[in-house]
């Protein structure tokens, strides 16, 4: 009876959280997708953040020890630097930012910030100083104004306004009749997937964590939008340490170094312009989706003035 009660008990207790309001995405990532194990070292200490340089070390990673995800992974993310993740699903892209928040623990090698390893320091105070931009960001039921405070509780008016001009947000909400008053969510203003991800932009500007993860939506986007949210998360990546999980030509094109995750290792690695120079994995993908984009283009073209 415990093997069904258990999981059961489990869901409901999700629900349950669920109505409390708990609907942020990263929030519910942190409730589903993470090792109930995972404690602290009795006496860890805080992280101390100097750089922050964040150090894969020869990473080794599996959830099922019959199928390996990570085999030997290194690189580094030097302070104030970007580097994109790119490669094919289930590649074990999503596998790299979830062992960055120490949601899981390495099998074999080790991950450090500022020399410090992440199984040494407390998850507290490793988890606040890392940002995160899902994917898909799931807003509250209550104002587009407090869906961005959230990142920052108490944050004032003016830095909340500050943050979402930044985000390339400001606009949007300043030209609702109720401003950052306007309820969003059920109930409320539907926003596309654009606007919500510049929200979550804006949330990570107030929060100002020193480590950045960025999911990229994988879906379509016109390319105002694209535009738009890539001048937001350059505002927000700009002197923080940061990781993408990159989909889009335009911000792997500006990342420091991309790596290319293939089978669970780094098959190619480099700027953008040395990867297209040696005409791989890489090469073939970007030239696939400029081709893609470039369809889409036309056709909405073709749309626009029949
Ligand atoms: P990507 O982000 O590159 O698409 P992921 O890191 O999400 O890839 O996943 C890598 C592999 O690990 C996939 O084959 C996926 O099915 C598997 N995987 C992801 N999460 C889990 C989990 N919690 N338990 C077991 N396998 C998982």
């Amino acid at each position: 009876l415990m093997q069904i009660y258990r999981p059961l008990n489990f869901i409901g207790f999700v629900y349950r959280e669920l109505r409390q309001g708990l609907t942020d995405i990263e929030e519910m990532f942190k409730l589903l997708d993470r090792d109930p194990e995972i404690t602290d070292k009795p006496g860890a200490g805080q992280l101390e953040i100097t750089g922050p340089v964040i150090r894969f070390e020869d990473v080794h990673f599996h959830y099922d020890p019959d199928r390996p995800i990570l085999m030997g992974v290194s690189f580094e993310v030097p302070a104030g630097k970007t580097v994109a993740i790119v490669g094919p699903t289930g590649a074990g892209k999503s596998t790299i930012s979830r062992l960055l928040f120490r949601f899981y623990d390495v099998v074999g090698g080790r991950i450090t910030i500022d020399g410090q390893d992440l199984r040494d320091v407390t998850q507290e105070s490793l988890r606040s100083a890392i940002g995160m931009v899902p994917q898909d960001t799931v807003l509250f039921n209550d104002t587009i104004g407090y869906n961005i405070e959230y990142g920052r509780p108490g944050a004032s008016e003016k830095e909340i306004r500050q943050a979402a001009a930044m985000a390339q947000v400001g606009s949007f909400i300043e030209a609702l009749p109720k401003g950052y008053d306007t309820p969003v969510g059920e109930r409320g203003l539907k926003l596309s997937g654009g606007e919500k991800q510049r929200v979550a932009i804006a949330r990570t500007i107030l929060k100002s964590p020193s480590i950045l993860i960025l999911d990229e939506a994988t879906s379509a986007l016109d390319t105002k939008t694209e535009r738009d949210i890539q001048q937001a998360l350059d505002v927000v990546s700009r002197n923080r340490t940061t990781v993408v999980i990159a989909h889009r030509l335009s911000t792997v094109v500006n990342a420091d170094e991309i790596l290319v995750l293939r089978e669970g290792q780094i098959a190619e690695r480099g700027s953008h312009f040395q990867l297209l120079a040696q005409d791989g994995l890489y090469a073939q993908m970007w030239n696939r989706q400029r081709e893609a984009s470039e369809a889409a283009e036309l056709l909405a073209r073709t749309q626009e003035d029949p």
